[in-house]
């Protein structure tokens, strides 16, 4: 393996890299529940389920049995034409979790793609109406894939400077996010408002939609919001007659403490993305789900009225089956004990650092927790994404079996909720050793 990884090196470019100054990357052999094994024989605590991705832990025999199982049966038929059990169970199992009108879904291949087809259906929903509604809103820092819409719409991120001439217009407010005794929070959800009030006027009745991360926006750094700013939020694009999308691409399938971030909001949205967790991060799987008075618009007897856009693997089975399997691992009372769990951990953990931070607290700054999610800030340093103390940190966390990837100054821990209670308290320790470090 080693060999081979020396060689084949030579051909790879990776995603987010600056293989320059990147550290060099590990070769991973195997992996089990929240555990990564390196060709090299280390192992390493994976605090950040593989980007974002992982519910249950790696290698998990149920969904590998699942797969299996649908690859000898059926591994693809194109959906335009056909369609096969595990699509139509999955999205029945979804549409009945979500209830209300919530009900119809198109499948795609990844975050990036949800989003596309949630801002490409939004607008052709007001154009099959004869209605012209050219303006998107989206919040500052909110990330939504790497996609050119989705770039639009995560434009105010600062990850897609290279291609900024390029983006449609959108445009942005700034995200109330908040932290453990923040004190002036209710004035800045205040001042976000305003923001949208402002824009609803100068664009009356031409806003297509806002596009949303409930709760938690993930690349901008865990950057945390509250319920009740997302439901006064939802009440003003209502009163605007805007769409309103959610993307949970990062916040469904638990994350957040309830299945859907939205259930924990108290928010319906129009239109729902969702990816990541989907499969329980063994195939690349996504859905938009769309609301049926959407789905209306789009009937008709000519072609244009249809929504013109799919994918090659556009509900794949092995995605639908592993997507399938993940949700009933999830759906045990033992994964909700195991998520509840590991909040009670991240808080108690973070409430002692606290304490012991007291009389010098070392840069740590705005802890935050939400679900399975946990973040804080370390002041005084770059928070710029890949900056070269992020790096250093990864490697202190590395050299002590903890996978992380700070992002800028902020530090998080979203683990997969396979974690055993020892391993989360460990993670938490070498926090500790790393910042009483001299
Ligand atoms: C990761 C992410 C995406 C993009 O998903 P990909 O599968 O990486 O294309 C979109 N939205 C949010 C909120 C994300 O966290």
């Amino acid at each position: 393996m080693n060999d081979l990884f020396r060689q084949g090196e030579r051909h790879i470019w990776r995603p987010f890299t600056q293989a320059k100054t990147a550290l060099p990357a590990i070769a991973i052999r195997s992996a089990q529940g929240a555990k990564l094994y390196s060709a090299d024989g280390r192992e390493f605590l994976d605090m950040i389920s593989s980007w974002w991705v992982n519910l249950h832990g790696h290698a998990h025999p149920a969904i590998a049995n699942a797969i299996a199982r649908q690859a000898n049966l059926l591994e693809h038929a194109l959906f335009a034409d056909f369609s096969h059990e595990p699509a139509i169970r999955l999205a029945s199992r979804i549409a009945n979790e979500l209830s209300g009108d919530l009900q119809r879904i198109f499948y795609s291949d990844n975050g990036s793609t949800a989003v596309e087809v949630a801002l490409k259906i939004a607008y052709q929903y007001w154009k099959n109406q004869g209605n012209e509604k050219p303006i998107f809103i989206a919040f500052e820092g909110g990330y939504h894939g790497d996609t050119f819409g989705a770039m639009a719409a995560g434009a105010a991120s600062g990850f897609f400077d290279s291609w900024r001439d390029l983006l449609f217009s959108v445009e942005f407010i700034p995200f109330p996010y908040t932290w453990e005794g923040d004190h002036s929070i209710a004035e800045r959800e205040q001042s976000c408002l305003q923001k949208w009030d402002e824009l609803a006027t100068r664009y009356s009745h031409r806003i297509c939609a806002a596009i949303v991360e409930p709760l938690v926006q993930g690349a901008a750094g865990m950057r945390m919001c509250r319920p009740e700013f997302l439901q006064i939020f939802a009440q003003r694009v209502r009163a605007s007659q805007a769409l309103l999308i959610f993307d949970e691409v990062m916040t469904g399938f638990g994350r957040t403490g309830s299945l859907f971030a939205l259930k924990k909001a108290g928010v319906k949205p129009d239109i729902l993305c969702l990816s990541k967790g989907l499969t329980g991060g063994f195939l690349p799987l996504a859905m938009t789900v769309c609301s049926d008075f959407i789905y209306e618009q789009f009937l008709g007897n000519t072609i244009q009225t249809a929504f013109l856009h799919g994918h090659s693997y556009t509900a794949n089975p092995l995605g639908c089956a592993a997507a399938l399997a993940s949700l009933d691992l999830l759906m045990t009372p033992e994964c909700s004990n195991r998520i509840r769990t590991i909040e009670t951990i991240h808080r108690a953990r973070l409430a002692s650092l606290i304490d012991k931070l007291a009389s010098n607290n070392r840069g740590f700054h705005r802890p935050r927790v939400t679900g399975t999610i946990a973040a804080w800030e370390i002041a005084g340093h770059d928070n710029s994404y890949g900056s070269l103390n992020s790096i250093q940190w990864k490697s202190f966390f590395l050299n002590r079996g903890i996978f992380l990837r700070p992002m800028g100054n902020v530090f998080y821990f979203m683990p997969p909720y396979c974690i055993s209670e020892d391993e989360l308290n460990l993670a938490w320790d070498v926090v500790e050793e790393f910042l009483f470090q001299e």
